[in-house]
């Protein structure tokens, strides 16, 4: 008899009986699952929102980190405080401020990324079958943390000003109309990940009022917000509002992610809370990272540091735009960001992003679909595009192959 080849099997978990409820909502995210093909050099991935850090200046940073070691060795490698180096989170006041924030350092809370920010906000707001209004599409890590925590997404559509505001109160109608109950609103106003747009001014008065009048906390997620390339930061949500906003920054788009430093600016309440919840979750964040971007912040010029990063990123914006308007089929559909690291381009009809993305890591291109973005399953006509990493070269020749596949695809 002719031996069979060994086909693996899916392996089974023997512990499928056991784990909590809430691990049915955890899922591994599209981005994750692609990051293996996404990374052979072969292929130019327009698929992660990697920050291009090879701008910063190692030697600075070597020398801040050196000195944090021999100086501050003692206190830089031991637990800290569970809610922050203070010194650090007096300079995050002064980062905030370039945005109209005034606020006091004991109202911050340094976390992990803010990634962590988001789950400690949602840890400490909600329960399971509680409400988050996310704008339509928004950041998959914080989908992520939602469904996490057993939460139901409600999308709120945007449009080329952001977050469209009767959306956001038909959809509070909505909810409420269900007898379901609105934890938060979720919101990134600048450079949207995935959307790469933008909050108006106007928008931002209205969507305050909105929250003001129908008694709705924001949770504004801001990782890009100075990363502007045509214009000065815009002022904040939590600018204008602080007993209703908790406000997130990082430092991995302005400085580095490895750092994995960033916090949460919260009503006094609320941040005894958030520490609370941080203590449980880490004990404390890493005072040695924290330590040492202190340092760098003391040291180095970093408004200079970021500006450099927004020259770099506009190139790569310059890049993609110019490609996409050069090469694409002419059904296609995308905006032109004014900061941050993506571009959302829509596919003409009939054309779905997921399933083509196998033929496109075959033509060695890899790209985020749509549906990645939405907790209910929209979005397979889009696809994000990220800017931030390849070199303009490679991201022309990015567009060139991504162009080719939809052509393919529009000829099947
Ligand atoms: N929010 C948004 C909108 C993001 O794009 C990201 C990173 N991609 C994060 C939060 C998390 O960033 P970090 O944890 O590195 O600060």
């Amino acid at each position: 008899m002719e031996s069979q080849p060994v086909r693996s099997q899916p392996r089974l978990d023997p512990y499928v009986d056991r784990y909590a409820a809430r691990t049915a909502g955890m899922t591994a995210s599209e981005i994750r699952a692609l990051f293996a093909v996404a990374s052979r050099p072969e292929v130019v991935s327009l698929a992660g929102g990697m920050p291009n850090i090879s701008g910063l200046p190692l030697d600075v940073v070597a020398g801040a980190i050196g000195d944090l070691v021999t100086q501050h060795g003692a206190t830089a490698m031991q637990y800290g405080s569970g809610q922050g180096v203070p010194e650090l989170r007096e300079q995050i006041t002064e980062v905030m401020r370039l945005e109209g924030i005034e606020a006091h350092p004991d109202d911050v809370v340094v976390t992990v990324g803010s990634q962590q920010a988001v789950d400690l906000v949602t840890r400490v707001f909600c329960d399971p079958g509680d409400v988050v209004i996310c704008e339509a599409p928004s950041y998959v890590g914080a989908l992520g943390v939602f469904k996490a925590y057993q939460c139901d997404v409600v999308h709120a559509e945007m449009d080329a000003d952001g977050l469209v505001p009767a959306a956001l109160r038909q959809a509070i109608a909505s909810v409420r109309a269900s007898g379901r109950t609105i934890k938060f609103l979720y919101t990134i106003p600048n450079f949207h990940n995935p959307a790469g747009v933008t909050l108006s001014a106007e928008r931002r008065a209205e969507i305050l009022d909105i929250c003001r009048a129908e008694d709705i906390l924001i949770l504004e997620d801001n990782p890009y917000g100075l990363l502007g390339f045509d214009r000065e930061p815009l002022r904040a949500l939590r600018a204008d509002e602080a007993e209703r906003v908790i406000y997130l920054g990082s430092f991995s788009k302005t400085f580095a992610p490895g750092f994995r430093v960033g916090w949460a600016l919260a009503p006094h309440t609320v941040r005894e809370k958030l520490v609370l919840a941080q203590e449980s979750a880490t004990l404390c964040p890493p005072q040695f990272s924290q330590m040492a971007i202190s340092a760098y912040l003391a040291a180095h010029d970093w408004q200079g540091q970021i500006k450099q990063f927004r020259e770099m990123y506009r190139e790569r914006r310059d890049a993609m735009v110019d490609a996409l308007a050069d090469l694409m089929p002419a059904a296609c559909r995308w905006n032109v960001p004014d900061g941050g690291f993506y571009v959302w381009l829509t596919l003409p009809p009939g054309v779905d992003a997921k399933a083509m993305l196998p033929r496109a890591v075959t033509a060695r291109v890899a790209y985020v679909p749509g549906t990645a973005f939405f907790a209910d399953g929209f979005g397979a006509s889009s696809m994000r595009l990220s800017f931030c990493y390849p070199t303009p070269e490679r991201i022309r020749e990015g567009v060139r192959r991504l162009a080719g596949v939809v052509e393919a695809e529009l000829e099947l």
